[in-house]
């Protein structure tokens, strides 16, 4: 490699890695939940893994990748599932989690570094009487960079919605030119650094709004049917007096397969679990009963995250204990309609059966309960795939392909035309994460 002393001299051979193994392990995320994205990336490999420390070093590294045409790909944790941080074209992965210091906690938003995890700063803000409002369930692991950059809600979405709902205050990104421009988005213009896969600027700081801490009470809720699972979650996302962070229905063939719970779980009835106000412990325990539930189990809020997490077993973990369990085993994003959910899930489960096994994530966007949904689905073949995909959308759920590692491909209603505008200004090489944007061709020629 022709470059490769020149950024040894750069960074220092402490904060370069040009080994097989790094390589490997730092161009991966978790794709492989895709059969499809795994043929498509398991062979992508960068030249070398940098860990800048300050943004002096980050500055020399863009400039010096500008100056010689090397593509960067950002990474935070690597956590994403659709390949975002996989470096397509080779070239420089910069690994962002030495940038990991909290800059201001104010009454009302906190200023961190973008490589910090998020557990490590829910542990900070903790500590100040504080919490984040949404998280993914990966959050031990996830910065908070990746989250903006890749993410799109989790844990505290059932009130306070995704990311794109005032979720995020500002961002400080460097531009990809020789001089690299530091510059502060914020407002409607954050909109498009949202869920970019880091095709914008390399994010150093963000600015996200907090809470007073709650003290979460989780609870373990059975019901014989889905339907009856399905309405209480229901009814429960609309009471506006108890606070809720998580609420995550599961059928029932998909419990089996979360082992830590076993003994809890019973058999075939469908599991709802919730992150509650433990303040509003009597008021739920009553809409339990009244909805009929056997509430199985439920873990003090003096407890919380400190023992079994239930939030380990939903959002894109439901998936992953699946996989860990039975070969074969994919999944989908689908958004559905509230008010066709129970027409909607019995047409999915006569078409399917135990192809396709529901779990919901209920979120609230704008006032609105919104039942967004991880279906795990039994993978045979990509054409079979797209045939279920197909059928999500005849009956009117909305599908956020996670089978494609294409921006904009995956749904989500990105702005492609202001996302490949700003592009063109902050990236005019096309080197950040190249490969990402679908049409290079027309991007390179306006
Ligand atoms: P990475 O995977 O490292 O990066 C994600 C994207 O962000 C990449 O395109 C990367 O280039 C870009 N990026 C990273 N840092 C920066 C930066 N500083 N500047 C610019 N671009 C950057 N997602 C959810 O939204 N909600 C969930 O509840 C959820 N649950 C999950 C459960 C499991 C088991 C798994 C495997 C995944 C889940 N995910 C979920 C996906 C993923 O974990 C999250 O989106 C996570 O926040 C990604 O963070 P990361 O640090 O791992 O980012």
């Amino acid at each position: 490699m022709a470059w490769k002393k020149e950024i040894l001299q750069l960074l220092g051979k402490e904060k370069v890695l040009f080994d097989a193994a790094s390589r490997g392990k730092f161009s991966k995320d978790y794709y492989w939940y895709s059969p499809i994205l795994t043929q498509k990336l398991k062979d992508k490999l960068a030249d070398c893994i940098a860990f800048p420390e300050s943004e002096e070093e980050l500055v020399s590294l863009i400039s010096f990748a500008v100056k010689r045409k090397i593509p960067i790909t950002v990474r935070g944790a690597g956590t994403g599932n659709y390949g975002q941080a996989v470096p397509l074209q080779g070239g420089i992965v910069i690994d962002m989690t030495r940038f990991h210091q909290v800059l201001e906690i104010g009454e009302n938003a906190v200023t961190v570094q973008a490589g910090i995890r998020i557990g490590k700063l829910e542990r900070i803000l903790e500590r100040n009487g504080k919490e984040l409002r949404i998280m993914p369930s990966t959050y031990i692991q996830a910065t908070i960079g990746g989250f903006v950059a890749g993410g799109s809600g989790g844990i505290g979405s059932i009130t306070w919605g995704n990311l794109w709902d005032g979720n995020v205050h500002s961002a400080s990104v460097y531009t990809i030119e020789e001089k690299p421009r530091k510059i502060v988005v914020s407002g409607d213009k954050l909109e498009q650094y949202i869920h970019n896969y880091g095709t914008l600027g390399v994010m150093t700081e963000l600015q996200l709004p907090i809470e007073e801490k709650t003290d979460w009470m989780q609870a373990m809720v059975f019901h014989d049917h889905l339907d009856e699972a399905i309405n209480f979650a229901h009814q429960f996302s609309g009471i506006e007096t108890m606070k809720k962070r998580l609420l995550s229905v599961c059928e029932g063939a998909l419990t089996k397969h979360f082992a830590p719970l076993k003994q809890y779980i019973l058999p075939e009835k469908t599991l709802t679990m919730i992150e509650v106000d433990e303040k509003a412990k009597s008021e739920f325990v009553e809409l339990v009963a009244e909805h009929k539930g056997i509430l199985a189990h439920t873990i003090p809020a003096k407890q919380y995250r400190k023992g079994v997490r239930l939030s380990d077993f939903t959002w894109n973990h439901s998936t992953l204990w699946a996989c860990k369990n039975e070969d074969n085993i994919t999944y989908l994003q689908v958004e559905f309609d509230i008010q066709h959910l129970y027409h909607q899930v019995h047409l999915l489960k006569k078409e399917f059966g135990g192809e396709v096994l529901l779990h919901f994530e209920f979120i609230k966007r704008n006032g609105a309960i919104i039942p967004t949904a991880l279906p795990v689905v039994r993978f045979t073949s990509e054409k079979r795939l797209y045939e279920i995909i197909q059928f999500f959308l005849n009956i009117g759920a909305k599908v956020h392909d996670p089978h494609t590692y294409l921006l904009g491909f995956g749904g989500w209603s990105l702005r492609m035309d202001e996302i490949i505008k700003i592009k063109q200004k902050n990236d005019p090489f096309h080197l950040l994460n190249p490969g990402k944007i679908a049409d290079v061709t027309s991007y390179a020629q306006v």
